[in-house]
């Protein structure tokens, strides 16, 4: 006879991990099984927004490298907009000891995590759902799809496969230590490098994430693009860890939410946000809803995939919508015009009013302007370090 739970999770990602552990605080019976042997790395650049900051709390603490309070736009010819919070509004981490930190929290809440157990079929019955995993036969009340972007688990329950884009990133590394200096104290965010995306460099504790994300489909031109983003921040002769390349959402609907018994969260369900990339917060957030919806259903209330789908179409899926209109709206009207817009006196002061209303921004802070080619420069463009 097989193992039977209320809810069996497939991922230990953020949204697996998450899940889980909200499930089994509310009392439910957890089996997550994820197929890598943690700690693991997961291509990303390991940037936990405000947003997912305020969902996890202080423990996070013990897997923060920097918490940093500036973020430099370069948004068009010779124009940067620094905007510095009044909290931290991005803090770094590596997704090895991020992911580890998470499963850890299930696990002490009381959920059974499996690793080196791979999925690899889903079934749902109608009364129940039976998965495999390696010669195992499981079943549950209720399944958890939070395999990832190139999931499967959602193709196995009939859903529609995701739109993709896709991002692509080198670990970099200083000759000595006091090279990283000049890059610890914010990020920088460069809508310049790349058409319908952007680049980012993050600092960790020993070296600098430097991405690409956004346009097309994955492909060989986002790692040509992270080499010329490293080149023009004149860091071509430190060593270069990577590439790395990976699929991300391209787009966001209802219809990969859930069906039946088997409930979507994080990436699987394409929850990050295909213009910042930003997925994390979400993966958390999905993850939660769908444990509380399991709770709900299982207490007698409405059916588990109505809830979830109903609180994520009205919770996530705006912030989404919201980021993704803004791009293209930012987009098409290109750096030209963008950059001349930001000259206009008054614009730092408006949208130092309108960034914390941004999903993105929700810590308020100070807003400066650099139009250099005005000869006014408030914030100085990154030094390459000799
Ligand atoms: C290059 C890059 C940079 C990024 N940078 C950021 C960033 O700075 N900030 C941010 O917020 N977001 C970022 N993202 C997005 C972020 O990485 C994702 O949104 C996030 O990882 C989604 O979490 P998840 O739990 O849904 O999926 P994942 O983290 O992908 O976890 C899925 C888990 O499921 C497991 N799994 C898959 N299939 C099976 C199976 N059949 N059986 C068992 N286990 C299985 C996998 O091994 C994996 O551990 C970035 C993405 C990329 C590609």
């Amino acid at each position: 006879m097989s193992e039977r739970f209320d809810l069996i999770v497939v991922g230990a990602g953020p949204a697996g991990s998450s899940c889980a552990e909200r499930a089994a605080r509310l009392g439910l019976r957890v089996a997550v099984f994820e197929k890598e042997t943690f700690p693991r790395s997961k291509p990303c650049a390991g940037g936990l927004t405000s947003r997912a900051l305020g969902l996890l709390g202080s423990s996070a603490n013990k897997v923060i490298h920097h918490n940093i309070r500036t973020s430099e736009f370069s948004v068009g010819p010779r124009v940067t907009v620094k905007w510095t919070g009044r909290d931290t509004i991005i803090a770094t981490t590596t997704r090895k000891e991020f992911d580890q930190y998470l499963a850890e929290r299930a696990v002490s809440a009381g959920a059974r995590v499996e690793f080196g157990a791979a999925v690899n079929s889903a079934i749902d019955l109608g009364a129940h759902v039976e998965i495999m995993a390696g010669s195992r036969s499981l079943s549950a009340a209720y399944l958890v799809a939070a395999d990832g972007v190139r999931g499967r688990l959602m193709g196995m329950a009939g859903m529609p496969p995701l739109k993709l884009s896709g991002a692509a990133y080198a670990r970099v590394f200083p000759n000595t230590s006091s090279d990283l200096e000049p890059f610890l104290d914010r990020v920088i965010i460069d809508a310049t490098v790349r058409g319908g995306g952007y680049g980012w460099i993050f600092p960790k504790k020993d070296h600098l994430n430097i991405g690409v994300c956004g346009g097309a489909t994955l492909g060989p031109d986002h790692v040509r693009d992270v080499d010329r983003f490293i080149e023009q921040h004149g860091l071509g002769s430190w060593r270069v860890e990577g590439h790395f390349a990976r699929p991300t959402p391209a787009a966001v609907g209802s219809a990969s939410l859930a069906k039946g018994r088997i409930l979507v969260v994080g990436d699987a369900a394409g929850l990050a946000d295909p213009i910042t990339g930003e997925g994390i917060s979400h993966s958390i957030a999905s993850g939660r809803m769908a444990a509380e919806a399991i709770r709900e259903a299982l207490d007698g209330g409405d059916d588990a995939s109505t809830t979830y789908r109903g609180r994520a179409v009205a919770e996530i899926l705006p912030v989404i919508s919201h980021s993704i209109r803004l791009g293209r709206f930012l987009h098409a009207l290109g750096p030209g015009p963008l950059s001349a817009g930001l000259r206009i006196p008054g614009m730092a002061g408006l949208l130092e009013f309108w960034m914390p209303r941004m999903g993105h921004a929700s810590v308020g802070g100070r807003l400066t302007i650099d139009a250099s080619s005005r000869g006014r420069r408030t914030a100085p463009h990154v030094k390459s370090p000799t």
